[in-house]
């Protein structure tokens, strides 16, 4: 007998008979002998719809009041979930995220699971009940809603999962798995079988948004093994798990873009120790990660400094800049919206050279530019002009020979 915890997508509890056919597989599992624990996301459109009244009547809405409002999507879920279950004659009850508690810090908007109590999931799951948890939710210590980030049920999944120390994260979706790319972009994109937490870790936050970061990382920091796999067809699909030695021999394994991405450039910067922490020390304050930053070569004492942000970010991160700049004595702040970033990933990239040069030839074949460029052990990631995404992912996809293989 195994405990599970099962995370269903939006797209799978997209109506009404696919909340019956996911009590189907939440059954399957439970009737087999499984402890089951179910994660659901909103039905498929109602977070995005949830969060455009908010901003159809404040834009930037209040961050409280929009943890209030986006977080109802999941609060429906649970509850038909439920009712689907006890229909089939399985026991099931629907917690919130106050009632588990899943606790979290003060962020709304993007608020980080700090703690988890699983004493009532286990009691519940003790009495032979199907538990079934609200994705995306949390509560602060002031007892008020907040929610994880967009995509945060996957985080939601696999916290809880580490919490009662679960013996696999299932993650059901609207793919078969974690592949070499989008299959939705790449029509011969490969389904990996296997991936290491560093890789998906890179994937992840280089756009494969078939598992937000944070999930990978609490994954990875509490060992859980994760199962990528799709709610419609029952083929396995991919797990992510500590990295092997097979994994290493994988020079490249996928390519990634992420479209949610804005550029800043700070114009004429004093070139002078201690402006970037003015520049940077703010932006971290008001939470916003900065991604890539590039510094010119300084010429007569001052420099350009350009960064990235994710979109969603822009606005805030303009605010501040603009006001640092003027303090610093910077001459201009220019913004470009209409860029992506691609990259490549692949745990073999530690012992083998000539990934990045061979990336570069294949965009400057198609007259694709790269205005910034960034590196780790296990990736190389390109800024590119937004119009050439899918493009550019189908050409490095062809470049490292990633597809399935042709007859
Ligand atoms: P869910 O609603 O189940 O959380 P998401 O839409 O968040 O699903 O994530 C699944 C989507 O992730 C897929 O439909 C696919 O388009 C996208 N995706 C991006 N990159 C990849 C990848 N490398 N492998 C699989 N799916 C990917
Ligand atoms: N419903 C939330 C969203 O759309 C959380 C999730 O689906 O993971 O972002
Ligand atoms: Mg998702």
């Amino acid at each position: 007998m195994a405990l599970i915890v099962q995370k269903f997508g939006g797209t799978s509890v997209g109506d009404i008979e696919k909340i019956k056919h996911v009590a189907t597989i939440a059954k399957a599992a439970h009737d087999a002998g499984n402890k089951v624990v179910v994660v659901v996301s909103a039905m498929a459109g109602e977070t995005n719809k949830l969060v455009d009244f908010c901003s159809a009547l404040m834009d930037p809405p209040d961050p409280r009041e929009y943890d209030m409002v986006v977080s109802t999507g999941e609060q429906v879920t649970i509850g038909l979930l439920a009712m689907a279950l006890k229909v089939m004659g399985v026991e099931a009850v629907s917690l919130l995220g106050s009632q588990v508690p899943i606790r979290t810090d003060d962020v709304h908007i993007k608020a980080r699971i700090q703690k988890i109590e699983g004493g009532k999931i286990r009691r519940n799951l003790k009495a032979n009940r199907i538990v079934i948890i609200p994705g995306f939710q949390g509560i602060n210590a002031r007892g008020d809603v907040t929610t994880l980030g967009r995509g945060g049920s996957d985080t939601s999944a696999v916290a809880v999962a580490a919490a009662l120390k679960a013996d696999v994260c299932e993650i059901y979706t609207d793919v078969e798995g974690i592949f070499t790319a989008d299959p939705n972009v790449v029509i011969d994109a490969r389904k990996i079988s296997r991936i290491s937490y560093d890789e998906m870790l890179e994937m992840a936050s280089q756009g494969a948004k078939v598992l937000q970061i944070r999930s990978v990382e609490f994954a990875k920091k509490y060992n859980v093994p994760l199962h990528v796999r799709s709610t419609f067809t029952g083929a396995e699909g991919t797990w992510v798990t500590k990295e092997d030695e097979e994994m290493e021999n994988v020079v490249v394994s996928g390519v990634t873009c992420d479209k949610n991405e804005a550029k800043i450039s700070i114009l004429r910067v004093p070139d002078k120790p201690g402006i970037a922490a003015k520049i940077f020390g703010p932006i971290a304050e008001a939470n916003i990660n900065v991604d890539m930053i590039i510094q010119n070569i300084s010429i007569d004492g001052f420099t350009d400094l350009t960064f990235t942000v994710t979109r969603t970010d822009l606005t805030q991160a303009l605010e501040i800049v603009r006001r640092v700049a003027e303090k610093i004595g910077a001459k201009d702040v220019l913004t470009e919206e209409k860029v992506a970033k691609v990259a490549v990933i692949g745990t073999g990239m530690r012992s083998h050279s000539g990934i990045a040069s061979k990336m570069f030839k294949a965009l400057a074949k198609e007259g694709i530019n790269i205005m910034m460029i960034s590196t780790s052990e296990i990736k190389v990631s390109c800024i590119i002009e937004r119009k050439y995404s899918e493009l550019a992912v189908r050409v490095l996809h062809d470049a490292f020979d990633l597809g399935t293989e042709t007859v």
